[in-house]
């Protein structure tokens, strides 16, 4: 079984810059990779993204945000997860089930039982192997992410229209669920250079890379 790497952390952490590079630095090591984000990934998935990160969609009620998040990974995991699990491909993921622990739970107080059920619904008992958390003050990432979506014309702004506090809580969310589960979750300082988050992520997954079962040697 191919490993399973979600990427995690607020809006500007750089989670989708570290994934595209350890995506290239996984196929030039000629292993088949596929790089997934979440919401979205699939037909059905990025009809639902177009919803959720809207800025018309101002008015979705926290449990109508939380049961999209859900569909679209319910489709993620069924349509691309597992089947590449399956045939031995790795699978990077940008972002999956602890966003929804951290935003919908720690920044809209969404009830922690519901979500933890609706994840577990989702999944077909498929939990990341490892996951990176990208941990930054929300000062710095939402600079960074107004920046990018100015240069990029990205419409995708409905999160950079909360304010600080809701970050500050999603922040402290992912921090909790990293302290729950510290062999699976790795905690990297995002204020370094890309450089430096690239070469420690390179680090965690050596292990992953050198065990003969992923390299299909059996
Ligand atoms: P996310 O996917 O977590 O929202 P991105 O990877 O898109 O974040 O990064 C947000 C912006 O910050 C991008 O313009 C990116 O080039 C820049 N960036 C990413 N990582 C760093 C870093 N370590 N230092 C400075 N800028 C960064």
């Amino acid at each position: 079984m191919a490993p399973f790497i979600t990427f995690e952390g607020i809006d500007g952490c750089g989670k989708s810059t570290q994934v595209q590079l350890l995506y290239s630095y996984l196929t030039n090591q000629g292993l088949k990779v596929s790089l997934l984000r979440e919401p979205g990934g699939t037909s059905v998935g990025e009809l639902i993204r177009s919803i959720l990160l809207s800025n018309e969609t101002s008015n979705l009620l926290p449990i109508s945000e939380l049961l999209l998040y859900s569909a679209a990974r319910n489709q993620n995991i069924h349509e691309n997860i597992v089947p590449a699990l399956n045939d031995g491909v790795w699978v990077l993921c940008d972002r999956f089930k602890d966003a929804t622990v951290a935003y919908q739970g720690y920044g809209l107080n969404l009830d922690l039982n519901l979500i933890k059920f609706l994840n577990d619904l989702v999944s077909q008992n498929r939990k990341p192997d490892m996951t990176i958390l990208i941990d930054i003050d929300p000062n710095i990432a939402l600079a960074r992410a107004r920046k990018r979506n100015l240069k990029n014309h990205n419409e995708e702004g409905r999160y950079e229209q909360e304010s600080l506090t809701f970050f500050h809580q999603v922040r402290k969310g992912y921090l909790e669920v990293a302290k729950k589960e510290p062999g699976r979750i790795h905690i990297i300082n995002g204020s370094q250079s890309i450089n430096k988050i690239q070469n420690e992520i390179i680090q965690l997954i050596m292990p992953l890379l050198c065990t003969g079962e992923i390299n299909g040697i059996p």
